[in-house]
This record gives structure tokens, sequence and C-alpha cells, in this order.
């Protein structure tokens, strides 16, 4: 028991650390309890879940007798979003504690097609439409390389909604659609506590990725700083994220998300000044990288530079158009020099 992490954050609201494979490396999932006031009972709801390994599920059920929460005391188990360390162990725990699981549709679709066998043709066309080098790559890992047996869903059975009020005992859990980081990710607001778990919408010390990869529709960085504008307007004393320390004064650091977001657009405004680009070459100016930079990190910096990249045609800042070998070129607008 060693390793077990876990603290009350709020009377009734614990904080649990649980390990992941890759940075960052824990993953906190929060355990809420309310109280039956006609009978003094306990019921519990979990939001998130971790992922489904050894590791994780051992330190889980150490937290949960450290907690005094019996696992079939759990009635509610609420996913912000379908990212494996969030969704990823949503099956074992359905079947230890019997609970109904909530996800928005949007996360749940996504989950089914988050470690397909092989990569589809026209995925790989997308990669290269965009630039990347894949031929300097050697073989790129799959979701499936690294996530196989640690990504163990379960089936909704309910549906996240904005607005979604989740009684647990005395208490309320609202669902409040923030989607950006992913389409139908939801913050889970504590109206009568003003308490905020946020998922990875709002992160202490990182800014959340937000991509637009070869599945992603719309212009989801307009979606992410919506969403920051939205949840500005709630009232909130303390933020439980998912990854790093609570935290106070959810406007100020929304804000400095939202601007660190500004500072790189006008960054990518500022490289298509001196001629168009492709979104790779766009993002290994703008994240600084070169061949030798991993794969893994490469790859998400490409998407998070075309999210940049697609809000600015969104505006009209921005025009595409092909190159002779059907690369999609990105360059700046009449009248946006
Ligand atoms: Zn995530
Ligand atoms: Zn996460």
């Amino acid at each position: 028991m060693s390793d077990t992490k876990l603290s009350e954050v709020f009377p009734g609201i614990f904080l649990l650390y649980l390990p992941l494979p890759m940075k960052p490396n824990i993953v906190n999932v929060y355990l809420v309890r309310g109280t039956h006031e006609e009978n003094s009972e306990a019921e519990w709801a979990l939001v998130d879940t971790g992922i489904g390994s050894k590791d994780s599920i051992a330190a889980f059920k150490d937290c949960l007798e450290i907690a005094g929460c019996r696992p079939e005391q759990i009635k509610k188990i609420v996913i912000t979003h379908h990212h494996p360390d969030h969704f990823g162990c949503a099956g074992p725990y359905k079947k230890l504690t019997g609970a109904e699981v909530y996800i928005h549709p949007a996360e749940w679709e996504r989950s089914q097609n988050f470690m397909p066998a092989d990569r589809p043709r026209w995925v790989t066309d997308w990669f290269r439409s965009h630039g990347l080098p894949l031929e300097n790559f050697g073989r790129i890992p799959k979701q499936r390389d690294f996530w196989q047996g640690m990504y163990r869903t379960a089936a909704p059975d309910v549906e996240l909604s904005d607005g979604l009020r989740i009684p647990v005992g005395d208490r309320v859990l609202q669902a409040v659609w923030t989607p950006g980081h992913a389409a139908g990710h939801c913050v889970i607001y504590l109206p009568e506590e003003l308490v905020m778990i946020a998922g990875d919408h709002l992160l202490p010390r990182i800014t959340p990725h937000v991509g637009f990869g070869p599945s992603t529709e719309g212009n989801p960085l307009a979606d992410f700083i919506a969403s920051h504008e939205k949840i500005q307007k709630l009232d909130v004393d303390f933020v439980l994220p998912a990854h790093g320390g609570v935290f106070q004064d959810h406007i100020k650091r929304s804000n400095q998300i939202i601007k660190h977001h500004r500072v790189r657009l006008q960054q990518i405004v500022d490289i298509l000044r001196r001629g168009p680009r492709n979104g790779y070459q766009l993002a290994r100016r703008a994240f600084d990288f070169d061949d030798d930079s991993p794969v893994t990190y490469q790859f998400p910096a490409t998407f998070e530079t075309l999210a940049h990249a697609e809000y600015l045609r969104h505006q009209g800042k921005v025009n595409v158009e092909k190159d002779r070998d059907g690369t999609i070129l990105y360059e700046l607008s009449n009248g946006s020099y």
C-alpha cells in the first residue's frame, strides 16, 4: 500500500492519484460521497477512472479502502472524456461496482474508434497532405501498440449532456459541456460546493492539448476558447484538475490558457508572412523541433499547429491551397499581412 495516495480535498470529495505509463505520469480521479437523508446511507460517485492497468487498479482498490468506500456503494461513474487516462478502466469498474456509466455521446463514439487494428489509407493520405514526412519516421506507432490491455471501456448507461444534473445522495454533480480538448468533453460542477472537477479542460501547469487530427471536424480551438469563456461564468472556489494540484482562481488560469493560444496564433501569422507553409512546416517553426525529435512529439505538435491554422482559416485570415503534389498549404489572405 506504500504508493497509495489519496487526499480529502473538500469534505466528502477525495482525490485519488493513479499511475500512468507516460507523462504526465499521474492522473487524478475523484470520489464524491453523498448521503441519503432518509436513512443516512452513503452513496458515492467516481469521476474518471484512470487506465485499465494492474498498477492503477491496485492503487484504486487501496484508495477505496482508505476512503471507507465499498465498491457497491459507487452508483455512478462519470467520465469527462474518452482518453485512456480518464475512460480506460470504466469496464472493470462497472463490473466491480455495478454503477451506471455516464459519458457524452461524442466521446463514446470516439472511444470506439480509438484503437483500430489497422491504420486506414485515408489517414496516411491525410498525414501526407499536411506535409508529415512519413518516410522519415519508419514505423509510426499506433494507439493500439501503447494502450493494448489498458483501454477497457464500458458502454454508457446515461448520456452526459450540457446541464445534466446527477444526484449523488444529497449532492448534485452538474455536467457542463466544454468541447475543445475533446469534442464531448464535460467538466463536472458542484454548484453547492462551488467546486469544479475540470478533467483536462483546465490544468494548473500544462496547457491542455487542442489538436486538429484526421478525424477532427469543425474548429476545435474556437470551441476550446468558447468553453473557457463558458466556465469563467461559473462561480468556482476550487478547481480539481485531472493532472496537477487543486487550485483556486479559475478565471486567472483560464485567461492564461486563452492567452497562450492567442500568442501561438500570432506566431503562426508571423511565420506565414514569409510565405505559404504546410501544417508540418508550420509546426516545426512554431514548436521548434527537428528531424531527431520523437515522432510522438512531432505528431501532436503538428495537430496542435493545425488547430491554430484552421482557427485562422475560419476567421478568414488564412486561406488554403493545394500545391502540385496535393500538399495543403496555408497562406495569409490579402489584408492579413
Ligand atoms: Zn485528455
Ligand atoms: Zn488526461
